[in-house]
């Protein structure tokens, strides 16, 4: 589909990830067919579950879900063995209630996906979607700099603009019931589209949009140099092509959801090992970018749209990229990474250390996610076992008249008010920020993270 208008973001994502590694120094090796892997891996091809060969040809696999299956059938017994050198590329992530397979089955968390029990962080994500989940990321476009300017005065610069919008959005059938909201715009800009013109076929376009066909990247982001704003019509959900816009001076106005998309009411999200709701296409943007790079409106309210369109105009953005999506992010990210992350030792993680944590108690029914986040802090899974105690209830104040310590919830640690039960997780896997319901209030772990790097705290690296 790369050539028809089909999702490119994950292979942005592979791209960027073999180039991080390959300039950190590491040793690459792609396999894209079962029988090469099976070379890789040391075990015979052609038979099934045959043990892996000494010594280890391997210390990490990054791959998918489908890659999971296919070294689950090439590496038999010892698949279980290794299973903690995996590193899962999982673009919408993997909450830990759908990755442990019995829970997932007794508590309704079964899905197409999920049930690997693998450990939460090696499922690599495309966004910081839930910090169970080891944010990955790509590298977009870097905001330009004043080729002047002393290196330690860089400043991105303004880029001279036309009065143009580009549409987000390959394929038409993505435009279709979007017509109040491309009304709006296309009445005070000049509209542009890269949609995919089958062979024979011209897309199916309101007649006042120019409609460049499906470009080639460089061209692509050429046209994003020219454009004040980049248009989002709902769906694709959280990809790459956002955040190259605002690194090229655009602003991304993007749709509201309410209510907000989940695997309840969306047929993407459906199936997706996922509780996430989703409040806009692109919460990333919406939530850790912002204005004035970022503006969300009700796509149904023509009023809304034409007066946001009007103070978009009348504001002067420059390119910005977030520190956590460039070069030297990322490379920054996957060696912390590579460095401190060991899922194969039985001991709990001492990294980030315990010095990093914030215990946090948040109100009934709010999940870690968002009670670290309304701190400005991030949940950090990592640090669970430290708050897993009886005494960490006792020093917050909260007197315990039962202690639950035998049953599974992924919620726990947490406090019920109803009855003053405290409950403490059993299950390591079960650790999870992600999770909420009315009748807990949850014991967060939350640390502090670097300015534009959310997955790496101040002091940790
Ligand atoms: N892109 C492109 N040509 C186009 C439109 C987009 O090369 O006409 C690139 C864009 O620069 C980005 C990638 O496609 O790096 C993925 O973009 P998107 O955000 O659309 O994600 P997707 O939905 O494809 O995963």
């Amino acid at each position: 589909m790369v050539d028809r208008g089909g999702p490119l973001g994950e292979l942005v994502q592979w791209a960027d990830l073999s180039a991080s590694l390959y300039i950190l120094g590491h040793n690459l090796t792609f396999s894209t067919s079962q029988l090469h892997l099976h070379s890789v891996i040391g075990a015979a091809p052609g038979r099934g579950s045959c043990p892996i060969q000494r010594p280890l040809t391997f210390d990490l696999i990054y791959t998918d879900y489908n890659g999971l299956t296919h070294l689950q059938g090439a590496m038999g017994l010892a698949f279980q063995h290794y299973k903690c050198r995996f590193r899962i590329v999982d673009s919408f992530g993997t909450e830990p209630a759908f990755n442990l397979g019995t829970y997932a089955r007794t508590h309704g968390y079964k899905t197409h996906w999920g049930s690997w029990s693998l450990q939460p962080k090696q499922y690599m994500t495309m966004f910081p979607h839930t910090p169970d989940n080891s944010f990955l990321g790509f590298v977009s476009e870097e905001a330009l700099l004043h080729p002047e300017d002393r290196e330690e005065e860089m400043e991105p610069v303004p880029i001279r603009k036309d009065n143009i919008a580009v549409v987000y959005g390959k394929q038409d059938y993505m435009w279709q019931g979007k017509e109040i909201y491309l009304e709006a715009i296309t009445r005070k800009m000049e509209t542009h589209g890269t949609v995919y013109q089958p062979p024979g076929r011209t897309a199916q376009l309101p007649s006042n949009i120019v409609n460049h066909g499906l470009l080639a990247q460089d061209q692509f982001l050429q046209l994003l140099k020219r454009a004040k704003v980049f248009v989002g019509l709902g769906f694709p959900y959280e990809g790459p092509a956002p955040l190259e816009a605002i690194a090229l001076g655009c602003v991304f106005l993007q749709p509201r959801f309410q209510p907000p998309h989940s695997s309840e009411n969306s047929n993407f999200y459906k199936g997706k090992p996922t509780t996430r709701k989703v409040f806009s296409q692109h919460p990333y943007a919406e939530e850790f970018i912002g204005r004035p790079f970022v503006w969300t409106v009700d796509m149904t309210n023509a009023t809304e749209v034409q007066q946001t369109v009007t103070a978009i105009l009348r504001t002067e953005v420059k390119p910005f990229t977030p520190r956590e999506f460039t070069c030297e992010g990322m490379l920054e990210r996957v060696h912390a990474y590579i460095t401190h992350q060991d899922f194969c030792s039985a001991s709990f993680s001492t990294w980030p250390p315990e010095s990093t944590l914030r215990v946090h108690l948040g109100p009934l029914g709010q999940s870690c996610v968002h009670v670290c986040r309304h701190a400005f802090l991030v949940c950090e899974p990592a640090l669970f076992h430290h708050l897993n105690s009886p005494t960490v209830f006792n020093r917050l104040g909260l007197s315990c008249s039962s202690i639950d310590q035998d049953v599974d919830n992924h919620l726990f640690p947490s406090y019920s008010p109803w009855g003053r039960r405290c409950g403490l997780q059993r299950d390591r896997l079960l650790f999870s920020c992600a999770g909420s319901d009315p009748a807990h209030r949850r014991l967060c772990p939350c640390r502090a993270h670097q300015a534009g790097q959310v997955a790496l705290c101040p002091e940790c690296i």
